[in-house]
Order: structure tokens, then C-alpha cells, then sequence
């Protein structure tokens, strides 16, 4: 089913054309916990593998339980395809080596969660991918950074810790002029943006935070905007213009269009080189789980993102705090970046900086009692955690800095429990990180 509005409301529960299960009727989505699909002949599965029909050949590449999820997600993003895989990660990895190889490089935005900059300067570094940083503050230093090995730009749309709104389409526009291809992490955005919508031609998601939202399993997946033409320059994306001999010697550009009647390039070309050769699948029961969470996410992200306001404003108004950070507290720019880019909501995910320091960031963690202390964003539960010892940790000082981790910084993600209850937990914490001495100015 499609809606004419686009509802994301409507589209968690029936976007992608499942109805029923065709084999039960089965209105909830069947676990089809099966490895193999009989083949009807000889002939089938010879066309099968060769591509001359499409149909199930092997869970590690396809499965009927990940396909209406990925088919929702797509429908939920305005895009044509998607392939979902083992993690955030895993498709973060397979995003990049989908367009780039040994001797490429690609053009990242500076502001990135800290195990993408670990993928990005030491795991690709080691295959030969080079990674550019480059201020997104202005648009234009993506451009400076392109030459003729340039295969992707890559940013999130609200990227933590500093949860300044990227500039999606300005950047997108750039990539048009040199047939470079924009690829989005919206993780922290799932129904408040829609990255394609803004020009982006790939989106991925660890969908383990928000779109699953219970913080049950661990899932990821690549989203194929469908609106970026790989083959109008093939000596900027040789992946998809030169034979590939994996695949019978495939030119994927020329052939996914042709055979599949849409341009789906990207996702098919992931799914059948990548996720074949690399094989981080994900099982169809943690696809069953995330089916379920997408279900009431647009619910969810309006809760989650309305009391992420309320607690914004009770932060900025306490005394023991030095500093709130949040998209929409950023200069002007800034904050008509996220007015262009957010729709019902500024995300959930806000950071803190105490005024006294690590100390009173170590107290404040341990004294929170409804929040849980974990390296975890997008739960239905309110999170906190003190990157710097944490999730930043693998990272230098300078790296830690750069991509706006001080030491005394706190990431809150605001879950979806009553909101007086939240802000309880809060001033108490934050009340005992500074011995009891300091009260709410409001
Ligand atoms: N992208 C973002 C923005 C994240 O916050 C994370 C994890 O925290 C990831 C990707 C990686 O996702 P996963 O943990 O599912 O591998």
C-alpha cells in the first residue's frame, strides 16, 4: 500500500505492499526462519542465478521476512530499495565499499559518531580508501576536497555529540555537478527528515536505535534513494560502469535498470557482491523485531522528541550546568538548518556540559536512577552516558575534540517515560554531581 501523503504514521504499519503473508494469510509478518528455498526446476534455479527472474535463492542474500521490512523502509524513506544488514556498521562499511576501492577515496563530514571515525580512519585506511574530512559548517569545503578518485560524500543528519544539522541538499547539490553521490547516516532522524527528499542519494540507518526502539537487537540497513544516475559520468564510478567479473561480468549501471525495470543500482549491486561476499546478513527473527518497532515509530519519535524540548529548557535554566547542546540552540544558521531539514521534532538526543568538570559528570552518572547508564541512543528509555570514557574512547584527545567530545561532555537520550518524571531524575542527579549545593533556577 502507498499513501498519497506520505504519512509516516501510516507508512510504519503499511508501507511496502505487504498485506497478509501469501502463503498463511498471516496478517503480523511470518519468521520464515528457513536457509534455503526449493527450486521449482533445473531451469528456475539456473535464471535464478543468473539473474533472468528474481526470486529466493539463500537467506544470506534474501529472506520473504527482511523483504517486507526492507520494502517498509523504503517506502518510509521515498526510496526505491533497501537492503537491511547485521548492524548500523555494517552498513555504514558496506555504504562506502559499494562506491569505492583500493586507491578511491571519499569526502566525509567532520561530525561523525565515534565508530564511524574508527571505520573510517584506520579499517578503510587499511583497504586502501582514503577518507577526506570536511567542515560541513560551510558546504562549499566539500568541493575543495574532490578530485578524479572521489566516489561518495558522506555525512548524519543529526550527528552526535554536536547535533549540528547537516546541510543535506547544499551538499547534494555539489555531488550533482561531479555525479558524487550523497550518502546520509539518518539514524538520530528517522521520520522528522527525510533524507532523499533533500537529494541525498543513500541513506543508511543503524537500526538499532529509534527505528527498532527498544533496544532489543542490533540491525542496520542501506536505502537506495533511486535518484542518482550512476552511469552519466562511468569514469567517476567505475563500480557500476566497468565489467564486473564476480558476476559474469556484469556492468552493474547498464544492467540492474534493464533487468529490474527501476534504479534500484545500488541496492541490488550491495546485496549481490557485497552482502554475497561478505555475508553480515541479518537473521530474519532480529528483522521480525525491527518490523515490530518501526510499527510505532512515528509515535514515538513525536513523544521522544517532545520531551527532549521540555528537558532543553529545564537544562538551560539549572545552575549546575555550563552549557546545553542541541540543534536548535546553535547560531542562526544553525538553527534554520534545522527548521529546513526536521519536521515534528528536533531529535531526541541532547548533550550536557557540567560546570564542574569530569567530576561532576561521574556523579551525575551515578547518581541518575530512572536513567540508565549505557553506550546506547534511541531506546524507549531515557539514556545517559559520559563519552569520553565511553563510546569516544578508542579516539585520541585530539580526535575526541574534534569531533566535539570535551571531557566533562554528557550525552542524554530523552526516552519516552512521563516527562516529570524524567526531569525528577534529573535535577536529583544533577543536584547531588555538585554535592546538593545547586537548585533549579526554574
Ligand atoms: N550510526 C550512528 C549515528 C550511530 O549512533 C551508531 C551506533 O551508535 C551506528 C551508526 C552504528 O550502529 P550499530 O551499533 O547498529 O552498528
Amino acid at each position: 500500500m502507498s499513501t498519497k501523503r506520505n504519512n509516516p504514521e501510516t507508512l510504519a504499519l503499511h508501507g511496502g505492499g505487504y498485506r497478509s503473508d501469501p502463503a498463511t494469510n498471516s496478517v503480523a509478518v511470518p519468521i520464515y526462519r528457513t536457509t534455503a528455498y526449493q527450486f521449482k526446476n533445473t531451469e528456475q534455479a539456473a535464471n535464478l542465478f543468473a539473474l533472468k527472474e528474481f526470486g529466493n535463492i539463500y537467506t544470506r542474500i534474501m529472506n520473504p521476512t527482511n523483504d517486507v521490512l526492507e520494502k517498509r523502509i523504503a517506502s518510509l524513506e521515498g526510496g526505491l530499495a533497501c537492503l537491511t544488514v547485521s548492524s548500523g556498521q555494517t552498513a555504514s562499511t558496506y555504504s562506502i565499499l559499494n562506491v569505492a576501492q583500493a586507491g578511491d577515496n571519499i569526502i566525509s563530514s567532520t561530525d561523525l559518531y565515534g565508530g564511524t571515525v574508527s571505520l573510517f580512519t584506520h579499517s578503510l585506511k587499511k583497504v586502501g580508501i582514503e577518507v577526506r574530512y570536511a567542515d560541513p559548517s560551510d558546504p562549499k569545503n566539500f568541493e575543495k576536497l574532490i578530485d578524479s578518485k572521489t566516489r561518495a560524500f558522506y555525512a548524519e543528519t543529526i550527528p552526535n555529540p554536536y547535533l549540528r544539522i547537516f546541510p543535506i541538499q547544499e551538499v547534494a547539490d555539489i555531488g550533482k555537478k561531479y555525479s558524487i553521490p550523497l550518502i546520509i547516516d539518518n539514524t538520530l532522524a528517522p521520520t522528522i527528515c527525510r533524507p532523499i527528499e533533500h537529494g541525498a542519494a543513500v541513506v543508511v540507518y543503524s537500526l538499532t536505535k529509534y527505528m527498532s526502539g527498544h533496544g532489543t537487537i542490533v540491525a542496520g540497513c542501506i536505502v537506495d534513494g533511486g535518484n542518482f544516475d550512476w552511469t552519466a559520468d562511468p569514469k567517476r564510478q567505475p563500480l557500476f560502469n566497468e565489467p564486473d567479473y564476480s558476476y559474469g561480468g556484469a556492468i552493474w549501471g547498464q544492467a540492474v535498470p534493464v533487468l529490474t525495470g527501476a534504479n534500484v543500482t545500488f541496492a541490488v549491486r550491495a546485496r549481490l557482491t557485497l552482502l554475497r561476499d561478505m555475508g553480515a546478513a541479518l537473521s530474519p527473527d532480529n528483522a521480525f523485531a525491527v518490523i515490530q518497532g518501526i510499527e510505532t515509530v512515528a509515535l514515538r519519535m513525536k513523544q521522544h522528541c517532545q520531551n527532549a524540548e521540555k528537558v532543553v529548557e529545564f537544562l538551560s535554566n539549572h545552575s549546575a550546568i555550563a552549557k546545553v547542546i542541541y540543534p536548535t540552540l546553535y547560531d542562526k544558521n544553525l538553527a534554520d538548518r534545522a527548521k529546513k531539514y526536521l519536521k515534528g521534532g528536533n531529535g531526541a538526543c541532547i548533550g550536557i556540559e557540567l560546570k564542574k568538570g569530569l567530576e561532576a559528570g561521574k556523579n551525575f552518572i551515578d547518581s541518575l536512577k530512572m536513567f540508565y547508564h549505557v553506550a546506547n541512543i534511541g531506546d524507549a528509555r531515557s539514556l545517559a552516558i559520559h563519552p569520553a570514557t565511553t563510546t569516544h574512547s578508542q579516539l585520541t584527545p585530539e580526535e575526541q575534540l574534534k569531533s566535539g567530545v570535551t571531557p566533562g561532555y554528557i550525552r542524554l537520550s530523552i526516552g519516552i517515560e512521563h516527562i516529570d518524571d524524567i526531569i525528577e531524575d534529573l535535577d536529583q542527579a544533577l543536584n547531588k554531581s555538585n554535592k546538593g549545593n545547586l537548585k533549579a533556577v526554574s
